[in-house]
């Protein structure tokens, strides 16, 4: 098997196009630092705007931006609440503790979608013992939950019981971009229900590198002071603000090319013996997969599919997950699923011998 691997590990893997690297090369910069880049500037025009928000602040990463709004939001001491499975609080590194001495609450959610009657209970008393309650995190789409899309009507339900009783909202809207592609739902829509959105423009939207958060001139404001804290201020930034800008220009329609080569990878993984989704259909271009231990371990059949040109990744002993992403073709997608369709236990063994 001479073709090169078909990378289904994450939707990070994507490299720019030549029309990106154009834009990039083409890029009018100055220093962002001193506020003077114009291509920084359009974008966090263009992304304000997007999400119907005052402002935005453009950032190296999607964690940088999520920590910067748990900056924004919360003083030391505070607690947040956010479902167990949620990127902030699993693959971040315990930053809101390191950074913004935050605690968290976690709630299973339907595989990491809260609801108002999980939630509601969970504001501490005003009294001395306890943490202060402030922050309420969601994630659309849910990553470790298989990509699902967070019901607009929950949202809703969370943030008037938010505001009600003064927690701020934030969104982590790394693949926002997806939710929007796949029910037709403009990015605003889903924003305005949140006092801080993240977006991240190097996820299925193919950028090399960035991230926004987007909220109020005064959240945004703070967020670029805690932008500087963190070592987030770059200088000719607009190099890679022009990719973000040439992403958001050129590659959120096409996410439903993505949405549906993931369709066909979940129907091949459904259909295989040992193999079944995690979390329900697939609604974007996330694949999570439970592995059958009577099959193999999660680590093997990455093994084994790595043989064939394929890598995805094992995320837990027993759970691997397959990401479309734009450097994907529909051949790349239509061999993929017919390797997974041939697998069988004595295959995953024959590799794991080797080993
Ligand atoms: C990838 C991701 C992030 C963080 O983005 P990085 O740019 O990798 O730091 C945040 N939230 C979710 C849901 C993600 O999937």
């Amino acid at each position: 098997m001479n073709r090169p691997p078909i990378d289904l590990r994450s939707d990070t893997v994507t490299r720019p196009t030549p029309g990106m690297r154009k834009a990039m090369a083409e890029a009018e910069v100055g220093d962002d630092v001193f506020g003077e880049d114009p291509t920084v500037h359009a974008l966090e025009a263009r992304t304000a705007e997007l999400l119907g928000k005052e402002a935005a602040v453009f950032v190296p990463s999607g964690t940088m931006a999520n920590q910067i709004a748990v900056g924004v939001h919360t003083r030391p001491g505070d607690e947040l609440l956010c479902a167990t499975t949620s990127h902030v609080y699993v693959w971040e590194a315990g930053g809101i503790a390191r950074l913004s001495g935050v605690t968290a609450r976690t709630f299973e959610g339907d595989f990491g979608l809260l609801s108002l009657g999980e939630i509601k209970d969970a504001i501490r008393p005003d009294d001395i013992h306890y943490v202060r309650t402030r922050l309420v995190w969601l994630e659309n789409t849910q990553n470790r939950g298989g990509g699902r899309i967070h019901p607009i009507e929950g949202i809703a339900a969370i943030r008037q019981w938010a505001r009600e009783n003064r927690l701020a909202i934030h969104l982590d809207g790394a693949r926002l971009m997806n939710a929007v592609v796949a029910t037709g739902r403009p990015a605003r829509e889903w924003a305005q229900h949140f006092d801080t959105v993240s977006i991240c423009f190097s996820k299925g939207l193919g950028a090399p590198i960035g991230s926004a958060l987007a909220g109020s001139a005064e959240a945004i404001r703070h967020a670029r002071r805690l932008r500087k804290v963190f070592g987030g201020g770059m200088r000719q930034a607009g190099i890679v603000a022009a990719a973000a800008l040439y992403a958001l220009e050129h590659n959120v329609e096409r996410l439903a090319e993505d949405h549906a080569g993931a369709q066909v990878l979940a129907e091949a993984f459904q259909n295989t013996e040992g193999f079944a989704l995690e979390s329900g259909p697939v609604e974007t271009n996330l694949v999570w997969v439970r592995v059958d231990p009577t099959l193999g371990s999660a680590a093997e059949v990455v093994a084994y599919l790595r043989t064939r040109g394929i890598l995805v990744a094992a995320l837990g002993s027993q759970v691997i997950r397959a990401c479309t992403h734009l450097d994907l073709t529909r051949q790349d997608i239509a061999y993929a699923a017919s390797v997974i369709r041939q697998v069988e236990p004595a295959m995953i063994t024959a590799v794991t011998l080797v080993y």
